[in-house]
Protein backbone atom coordinates (compact mmCIF):
# COMPACT_ATOMS: atom_id res chain seq x y z
CA UNK A 1 0.00 0.00 0.00
CA UNK A 2 1.06 3.57 -0.50
CA UNK A 3 0.43 6.06 1.55
CA UNK A 4 -1.86 9.22 0.40
CA UNK A 5 -3.07 12.35 1.17
CA UNK A 6 -6.64 13.49 0.21
CA UNK A 7 -7.62 17.48 -0.04
CA UNK A 8 -11.39 18.07 -0.73
CA UNK A 9 -13.27 21.10 -1.66
CA UNK A 10 -16.92 19.99 -1.03
CA UNK A 11 -19.38 22.55 -2.37
CA UNK A 12 -23.07 22.09 -2.67
CA UNK A 13 -22.89 21.15 -6.29
CA UNK A 14 -19.54 20.07 -6.67
CA UNK A 15 -16.86 18.66 -4.86
CA UNK A 16 -12.76 19.68 -6.29
CA UNK A 17 -10.03 16.83 -4.95
CA UNK A 18 -6.40 15.99 -5.06
CA UNK A 19 -4.12 13.50 -3.96
CA UNK A 20 -0.97 13.61 -2.82
CA UNK A 21 2.02 11.63 -1.20
CA UNK A 22 2.09 12.97 2.27
CA UNK A 23 5.69 12.22 2.91
CA UNK A 24 6.99 14.07 -0.60
CA UNK A 25 3.88 16.09 -1.24
CA UNK A 26 3.99 15.12 -4.62
CA UNK A 27 0.72 15.22 -6.24
CA UNK A 28 -0.34 12.24 -7.49
CA UNK A 29 -3.31 13.35 -9.24
CA UNK A 30 -6.25 15.80 -9.30
CA UNK A 31 -10.11 15.95 -10.11
CA UNK A 32 -13.20 16.57 -9.50
CA UNK A 33 -17.33 15.98 -9.32
CA UNK A 34 -19.65 17.83 -11.21
CA UNK A 35 -23.64 17.87 -10.56
CA UNK A 36 -23.47 16.33 -7.16
CA UNK A 37 -26.94 15.03 -6.42
CA UNK A 38 -28.05 15.10 -10.03
CA UNK A 39 -26.30 12.95 -13.27
CA UNK A 40 -23.53 13.41 -11.25
CA UNK A 41 -19.74 12.26 -12.72
CA UNK A 42 -16.38 11.82 -11.59
CA UNK A 43 -13.68 12.99 -13.50
CA UNK A 44 -9.48 12.37 -12.34
CA UNK A 45 -6.26 13.02 -14.02
CA UNK A 46 -3.82 11.54 -12.52
CA UNK A 47 -0.09 12.80 -12.74
CA UNK A 48 1.05 9.54 -14.51
CA UNK A 49 -1.16 7.66 -16.73
CA UNK A 50 -4.42 8.06 -18.39
CA UNK A 51 -7.69 10.53 -16.83
CA UNK A 52 -10.82 8.54 -16.40
CA UNK A 53 -14.48 9.61 -15.42
CA UNK A 54 -16.82 7.28 -14.47
CA UNK A 55 -20.31 8.35 -13.80
CA UNK A 56 -22.14 8.17 -10.72
CA UNK A 57 -25.23 8.86 -11.33
CA UNK A 58 -27.67 10.24 -8.29
CA UNK A 59 -27.22 9.13 -4.70
CA UNK A 60 -30.39 8.38 -2.31
CA UNK A 61 -30.75 9.58 1.34
CA UNK A 62 -28.93 12.58 2.55
CA UNK A 63 -28.39 13.71 -0.90
CA UNK A 64 -25.11 15.62 -0.41
CA UNK A 65 -23.97 13.46 1.74
CA UNK A 66 -24.59 10.21 -0.23
CA UNK A 67 -23.58 11.63 -3.47
CA UNK A 68 -20.33 12.87 -1.84
CA UNK A 69 -19.96 9.73 -0.22
CA UNK A 70 -20.40 7.75 -3.16
CA UNK A 71 -17.51 9.81 -5.12
CA UNK A 72 -15.16 8.92 -2.40
CA UNK A 73 -16.10 5.32 -2.10
CA UNK A 74 -15.24 5.36 -6.67
CA UNK A 75 -12.35 6.95 -6.00
CA UNK A 76 -10.84 5.07 -3.61
CA UNK A 77 -12.04 1.95 -5.73
CA UNK A 78 -10.03 4.18 -8.64
CA UNK A 79 -6.75 4.14 -6.75
CA UNK A 80 -5.91 0.58 -5.55
CA UNK A 81 -3.41 0.45 -3.29
CA UNK A 82 -3.62 3.78 -2.29
CA UNK A 83 -3.82 3.74 1.69
CA UNK A 84 -5.25 7.51 3.05
CA UNK A 85 -3.72 8.65 5.70
CA UNK A 86 -5.06 11.77 6.14
CA UNK A 87 -7.70 14.16 4.33
CA UNK A 88 -7.30 18.10 4.27
CA UNK A 89 -10.76 19.30 4.11
CA UNK A 90 -11.25 23.26 2.85
CA UNK A 91 -13.49 24.89 5.02
CA UNK A 92 -14.89 28.61 4.47
CA UNK A 93 -15.83 29.42 7.74
CA UNK A 94 -13.43 29.64 10.74
CA UNK A 95 -14.65 32.47 12.60
CA UNK A 96 -13.30 34.64 15.04
CA UNK A 97 -10.70 31.94 16.81
CA UNK A 98 -9.46 29.82 14.14
CA UNK A 99 -6.60 31.28 12.74
CA UNK A 100 -4.57 28.07 11.86
CA UNK A 101 -5.24 24.46 10.40
CA UNK A 102 -6.39 22.67 13.15
CA UNK A 103 -7.53 18.34 13.46
CA UNK A 104 -11.30 17.41 13.47
CA UNK A 105 -12.18 15.71 16.33
CA UNK A 106 -16.20 15.97 17.87
CA UNK A 107 -15.26 19.17 19.64
CA UNK A 108 -13.89 20.86 16.25
CA UNK A 109 -16.50 19.39 13.92
CA UNK A 110 -19.42 20.88 16.83
CA UNK A 111 -17.54 24.31 16.60
CA UNK A 112 -17.60 24.32 12.81
CA UNK A 113 -21.20 22.97 13.00
CA UNK A 114 -22.32 26.13 14.91
CA UNK A 115 -20.59 28.53 12.64
CA UNK A 116 -22.95 27.49 9.74
CA UNK A 117 -25.19 30.23 9.85
CA UNK A 118 -22.23 32.86 8.87
CA UNK A 119 -21.37 30.87 6.05
CA UNK A 120 -25.15 29.15 5.23
CA UNK A 121 -24.41 28.31 1.30
CA UNK A 122 -20.94 26.70 2.13
CA UNK A 123 -20.06 25.75 5.55
CA UNK A 124 -23.01 22.61 5.46
CA UNK A 125 -21.86 21.51 2.39
CA UNK A 126 -17.95 21.32 3.56
CA UNK A 127 -19.23 19.33 7.10
CA UNK A 128 -20.66 17.00 4.39
CA UNK A 129 -17.58 16.19 3.33
CA UNK A 130 -15.69 15.53 6.73
CA UNK A 131 -18.57 13.57 7.60
CA UNK A 132 -18.21 11.47 4.44
CA UNK A 133 -14.70 11.35 4.56
CA UNK A 134 -14.60 10.64 8.72
CA UNK A 135 -17.05 7.89 7.73
CA UNK A 136 -14.92 6.51 4.85
CA UNK A 137 -11.36 6.90 6.04
CA UNK A 138 -11.42 6.48 9.93
CA UNK A 139 -8.37 5.53 10.02
CA UNK A 140 -7.18 8.89 8.54
CA UNK A 141 -6.84 11.67 10.63
CA UNK A 142 -8.97 14.87 9.25
CA UNK A 143 -7.95 18.30 9.14
CA UNK A 144 -9.70 21.36 8.58
CA UNK A 145 -7.75 24.46 7.05
CA UNK A 146 -10.10 27.39 7.04
CA UNK A 147 -10.41 30.72 4.35
CA UNK A 148 -10.88 32.88 6.64
CA UNK A 149 -7.63 32.18 9.15
CA UNK A 150 -4.76 33.97 6.86
CA UNK A 151 -6.86 37.36 7.60
CA UNK A 152 -6.80 36.97 11.44
CA UNK A 153 -4.81 39.34 13.36
CA UNK A 154 -6.21 42.31 11.23
CA UNK A 155 -6.20 45.61 13.27
CA UNK A 156 -9.90 46.37 14.91
CA UNK A 157 -10.12 48.95 12.06
CA UNK A 158 -9.50 46.47 9.16
CA UNK A 159 -12.24 44.03 10.63
CA UNK A 160 -14.72 46.67 12.23
CA UNK A 161 -18.21 47.77 11.13
CA UNK A 162 -19.75 51.33 12.47
CA UNK A 163 -22.49 48.99 14.21
CA UNK A 164 -22.92 48.82 17.88
CA UNK A 165 -19.75 47.56 19.45
CA UNK A 166 -21.48 44.44 21.33
CA UNK A 167 -22.58 43.27 17.63
CA UNK A 168 -18.57 43.36 16.83
CA UNK A 169 -18.16 41.47 19.71
CA UNK A 170 -20.52 39.24 18.79
CA UNK A 171 -19.37 38.08 16.05
CA UNK A 172 -20.71 40.65 13.18
CA UNK A 173 -17.64 41.98 11.72
CA UNK A 174 -15.20 41.67 8.45
CA UNK A 175 -13.75 37.72 8.23
CA UNK A 176 -12.39 38.24 4.50
CA UNK A 177 -11.95 34.86 2.49
CA UNK A 178 -9.54 33.10 0.06
CA UNK A 179 -7.10 32.83 2.54
CA UNK A 180 -5.82 29.66 1.23
CA UNK A 181 -5.04 31.05 -2.03
CA UNK A 182 -3.74 34.16 -1.00
CA UNK A 183 -0.96 32.30 1.77
CA UNK A 184 -0.10 29.52 -1.45
CA UNK A 185 0.13 33.04 -3.84
CA UNK A 186 2.03 34.88 -1.08
CA UNK A 187 4.49 32.08 -0.49
CA UNK A 188 5.02 31.84 -4.03
CA UNK A 189 6.05 35.39 -4.72
CA UNK A 190 8.81 34.72 -1.63
CA UNK A 191 10.27 32.26 -4.09
CA UNK A 192 10.03 34.17 -7.16
CA UNK A 193 10.74 37.91 -5.44
CA UNK A 194 12.29 37.50 -1.96
CA UNK A 195 13.07 41.15 -1.76
CA UNK A 196 9.29 42.53 -3.21
CA UNK A 197 7.43 39.49 -1.10
CA UNK A 198 9.05 41.17 2.16
CA UNK A 199 7.39 44.78 1.01
CA UNK A 200 3.45 46.18 0.65
CA UNK A 201 1.74 43.30 -2.19
CA UNK A 202 -1.90 43.35 -3.59
CA UNK A 203 -2.68 39.89 -4.47
CA UNK A 204 -6.02 40.12 -6.54
CA UNK A 205 -7.90 36.73 -6.45
CA UNK A 206 -10.36 36.52 -9.52
CA UNK A 207 -12.34 33.47 -10.28
CA UNK A 208 -16.18 33.17 -9.46
CA UNK A 209 -15.61 34.84 -6.54
CA UNK A 210 -13.55 38.04 -6.60
CA UNK A 211 -11.25 39.80 -3.92
CA UNK A 212 -7.84 41.30 -3.00
CA UNK A 213 -5.72 41.34 -0.49
CA UNK A 214 -3.53 43.80 1.03
CA UNK A 215 -0.27 42.52 2.52
CA UNK A 216 2.56 43.63 4.27
CA UNK A 217 5.86 41.29 4.73
CA UNK A 218 3.24 38.49 3.59
CA UNK A 219 0.97 39.21 6.42
CA UNK A 220 -2.71 39.87 5.27
CA UNK A 221 -3.41 43.67 6.97
CA UNK A 222 -6.82 44.10 4.94
CA UNK A 223 -9.36 42.20 2.11
CA UNK A 224 -12.12 43.15 0.84
CA UNK A 225 -14.75 40.47 1.49
CA UNK A 226 -16.30 41.08 4.86
CA UNK A 227 -18.71 39.33 6.82
CA UNK A 228 -19.81 37.19 3.86
CA UNK A 229 -18.32 36.50 0.85
CA UNK A 230 -20.94 39.04 -1.13
CA UNK A 231 -18.85 42.38 -0.50
CA UNK A 232 -16.19 44.05 -2.46
CA UNK A 233 -15.37 43.64 -5.67
CA UNK A 234 -18.35 42.35 -8.26
CA UNK A 235 -17.97 38.48 -9.34
CA UNK A 236 -19.91 35.80 -11.72
CA UNK A 237 -23.28 36.14 -9.49
CA UNK A 238 -22.41 38.55 -6.77
CA UNK A 239 -22.68 42.37 -6.46
CA UNK A 240 -19.60 43.51 -3.97
CA UNK A 241 -20.19 46.47 -2.66
CA UNK A 242 -23.33 47.43 -1.94
CA UNK A 243 -25.43 50.33 -0.09
CA UNK A 244 -27.55 48.62 2.87
CA UNK A 245 -29.85 51.08 2.36
CA UNK A 246 -30.79 49.22 -1.13
CA UNK A 247 -31.97 46.47 0.27
CA UNK A 248 -34.14 48.14 2.42
CA UNK A 249 -36.02 50.01 -0.17
CA UNK A 250 -36.05 46.04 -2.09
CA UNK A 251 -37.88 45.30 1.12
CA UNK A 252 -39.81 47.62 1.92
CA UNK A 253 -41.00 49.01 -1.72
CA UNK A 254 -40.61 45.63 -3.36
CA UNK A 255 -41.12 42.72 -0.93
CA UNK A 256 -38.10 41.32 -0.70
CA UNK A 257 -37.92 38.54 1.91
CA UNK A 258 -34.31 37.13 2.84
CA UNK A 259 -34.55 34.36 0.73
CA UNK A 260 -35.24 36.22 -2.26
CA UNK A 261 -32.02 38.74 -1.26
CA UNK A 262 -30.09 36.14 -1.12
CA UNK A 263 -30.83 34.27 -4.20
CA UNK A 264 -30.76 38.27 -6.16
CA UNK A 265 -27.37 38.69 -4.45
CA UNK A 266 -26.02 35.36 -5.11
CA UNK A 267 -27.18 34.11 -7.73
CA UNK A 268 -28.71 36.81 -10.11
CA UNK A 269 -25.97 39.82 -9.83
CA UNK A 270 -22.76 41.04 -10.60
CA UNK A 271 -21.35 40.01 -14.00
CA UNK A 272 -24.15 38.00 -15.01
CA UNK A 273 -26.86 40.49 -13.82
CA UNK A 274 -25.11 43.53 -15.16
CA UNK A 275 -23.88 41.97 -18.88
CA UNK A 276 -27.32 40.04 -19.22
CA UNK A 277 -25.44 37.31 -20.81
CA UNK A 278 -22.93 35.00 -18.59
CA UNK A 279 -21.21 34.70 -15.28
CA UNK A 280 -18.24 33.40 -17.48
CA UNK A 281 -16.19 35.91 -18.23
CA UNK A 282 -14.80 34.35 -21.43
CA UNK A 283 -18.39 34.43 -22.64
CA UNK A 284 -18.88 38.03 -21.75
CA UNK A 285 -15.72 39.31 -23.31
CA UNK A 286 -17.07 37.00 -26.64
CA UNK A 287 -20.55 38.85 -26.37
CA UNK A 288 -19.37 42.18 -27.01
CA UNK A 289 -22.55 43.26 -26.51
CA UNK A 290 -23.13 47.29 -24.91
CA UNK A 291 -23.88 45.38 -21.32
CA UNK A 292 -21.61 43.15 -21.67
CA UNK A 293 -19.11 46.07 -22.48
CA UNK A 294 -20.48 47.86 -19.57
CA UNK A 295 -20.09 44.65 -17.18
CA UNK A 296 -16.20 44.44 -17.94
CA UNK A 297 -15.80 48.56 -17.18
CA UNK A 298 -17.52 48.05 -14.34
CA UNK A 299 -15.46 45.23 -13.00
CA UNK A 300 -12.11 46.78 -14.00
CA UNK A 301 -13.67 50.43 -12.42
CA UNK A 302 -14.15 48.56 -9.25
CA UNK A 303 -10.81 46.61 -9.19
CA UNK A 304 -9.12 50.14 -9.39
CA UNK A 305 -11.03 51.94 -6.81
CA UNK A 306 -10.30 48.94 -4.47
CA UNK A 307 -6.48 48.87 -5.42
CA UNK A 308 -6.65 52.78 -4.31
CA UNK A 309 -7.67 52.03 -0.74
CA UNK A 310 -5.93 49.12 -0.28
CA UNK A 311 -2.70 50.99 -1.10
CA UNK A 312 -3.28 53.62 1.47
CA UNK A 313 -4.05 51.21 3.86
CA UNK A 314 -0.20 49.97 3.36
CA UNK A 315 0.92 53.57 2.84
CA UNK A 316 2.09 52.61 -0.69
CA UNK A 317 2.29 49.39 -3.16
CA UNK A 318 5.58 47.56 -4.40
CA UNK A 319 3.53 44.72 -5.88
CA UNK A 320 0.30 43.66 -7.74
CA UNK A 321 -0.22 40.32 -8.03
CA UNK A 322 -3.15 38.54 -10.47
CA UNK A 323 -3.95 35.43 -9.69
CA UNK A 324 -7.45 33.13 -9.93
CA UNK A 325 -9.36 32.12 -13.70
CA UNK A 326 -9.62 35.34 -14.83
CA UNK A 327 -6.47 37.39 -13.39
CA UNK A 328 -4.42 34.20 -14.67
CA UNK A 329 -5.84 33.75 -18.29
CA UNK A 330 -7.15 37.54 -19.34
CA UNK A 331 -4.97 39.23 -20.79
CA UNK A 332 -7.19 42.34 -21.81
CA UNK A 333 -8.41 42.40 -17.75
CA UNK A 334 -4.88 42.69 -16.74
CA UNK A 335 -4.05 45.57 -19.64
CA UNK A 336 -7.13 47.30 -18.93
CA UNK A 337 -6.38 47.34 -15.26
CA UNK A 338 -2.51 48.43 -15.86
CA UNK A 339 -3.65 51.17 -18.05
CA UNK A 340 -5.67 52.74 -15.03
CA UNK A 341 -2.31 52.51 -12.40
CA UNK A 342 0.39 54.82 -13.98
CA UNK A 343 0.07 57.42 -11.14
CA UNK A 344 0.90 54.00 -9.12
CA UNK A 345 4.01 53.77 -11.53
CA UNK A 346 3.00 50.39 -12.82
CA UNK A 347 4.17 50.64 -16.74
CA UNK A 348 3.04 46.90 -18.08
CA UNK A 349 5.23 44.84 -20.21
CA UNK A 350 2.74 44.37 -22.86
CA UNK A 351 4.95 41.10 -24.64
CA UNK A 352 5.36 39.73 -21.02
CA UNK A 353 1.35 40.29 -20.26
CA UNK A 354 0.07 38.52 -23.22
CA UNK A 355 2.66 35.85 -22.78
CA UNK A 356 1.56 35.21 -19.11
CA UNK A 357 4.85 35.54 -17.71
CA UNK A 358 5.35 35.61 -13.95
CA UNK A 359 6.74 39.32 -13.99
CA UNK A 360 4.62 41.23 -16.19
CA UNK A 361 5.63 45.13 -15.44
CA UNK A 362 8.38 46.59 -17.60
CA UNK A 363 12.07 46.52 -16.15
CA UNK A 364 11.41 50.74 -15.08
CA UNK A 365 8.31 50.45 -13.82
CA UNK A 366 8.24 51.73 -10.08
CA UNK A 367 5.18 48.80 -9.59
CA UNK A 368 6.32 45.62 -9.98
CA UNK A 369 3.11 43.38 -11.36
CA UNK A 370 2.81 39.89 -11.37
CA UNK A 371 0.70 36.15 -12.73
CA UNK A 372 1.37 33.46 -10.11
CA UNK A 373 -1.25 30.18 -10.47
CA UNK A 374 -3.05 29.70 -7.61
CA UNK A 375 -2.97 26.20 -5.88
CA UNK A 376 -5.30 26.00 -3.04
CA UNK A 377 -5.13 21.91 -3.13
CA UNK A 378 -1.41 22.35 -2.69
CA UNK A 379 -1.95 24.93 0.34
CA UNK A 380 -4.82 22.59 2.09
CA UNK A 381 -2.36 19.77 1.11
CA UNK A 382 1.22 21.15 2.92
CA UNK A 383 -1.20 22.78 6.13
CA UNK A 384 -2.51 18.79 6.31
CA UNK A 385 0.62 17.40 6.57
CA UNK A 386 2.61 19.47 8.86
CA UNK A 387 -1.03 19.29 11.61
CA UNK A 388 -2.00 15.79 10.94
CA UNK A 389 1.98 14.31 11.26
CA UNK A 390 3.67 16.63 13.86
P1 LIG B 1 -13.54 29.47 -9.19
O1 LIG B 1 -13.63 30.76 -8.43
O2 LIG B 1 -14.86 28.79 -9.34
O3 LIG B 1 -12.40 28.56 -8.74
P2 LIG B 1 -11.87 30.06 -11.47
O4 LIG B 1 -10.75 30.60 -10.64
O5 LIG B 1 -11.64 28.82 -12.26
O6 LIG B 1 -13.23 29.92 -10.67
O7 LIG B 1 -12.27 31.25 -12.49
C1 LIG B 1 -13.35 31.13 -13.36
C2 LIG B 1 -13.36 32.36 -14.27
O8 LIG B 1 -12.13 32.41 -15.00
C3 LIG B 1 -14.50 32.36 -15.27
O9 LIG B 1 -15.11 33.63 -15.33
C4 LIG B 1 -13.77 32.08 -16.57
O10 LIG B 1 -14.41 32.66 -17.69
C5 LIG B 1 -12.43 32.72 -16.34
N1 LIG B 1 -11.44 32.15 -17.26
C6 LIG B 1 -11.00 30.89 -17.30
N2 LIG B 1 -10.14 30.72 -18.35
C7 LIG B 1 -10.07 31.91 -18.98
C8 LIG B 1 -9.36 32.40 -20.12
N3 LIG B 1 -8.56 31.60 -20.84
N4 LIG B 1 -9.52 33.70 -20.46
C9 LIG B 1 -10.31 34.52 -19.75
N5 LIG B 1 -11.01 34.12 -18.66
C10 LIG B 1 -10.88 32.84 -18.27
Amino acid sequence: MTDALLTLNAGSSSLKFAVFDPHTLACLGRGGVEALGGDARLQFRPAKGEAFSDRLGRGDGDAPLAALTGALDTLGKALPGLAVRAVGHRIVHGGAELAAPVRIDDAVYAALAKLEPLAPLHQPHNLAGVRAARALFPQAAQVACFDTAFHRGHDFVADAYGLPREMYDAGLRRYGFHGLSYEYVSGRLREIAPEIAGGRVIIAHLGNGASMCALRDGRSVATTMGFSTLDGLPMGTRPGQLDPGALLYLMSASGYDAAALSELLYHRSGLKGLSGVSNDWREIEAAGTPHARDAIAYFVHRLVHEIGGLTADLGGLDALVFTGGIGEHSVSLRAAVAARLGWLGLALDESANAAAQTRISAPPSRLAAFVVPTDEERQIAEHTAKTAFA
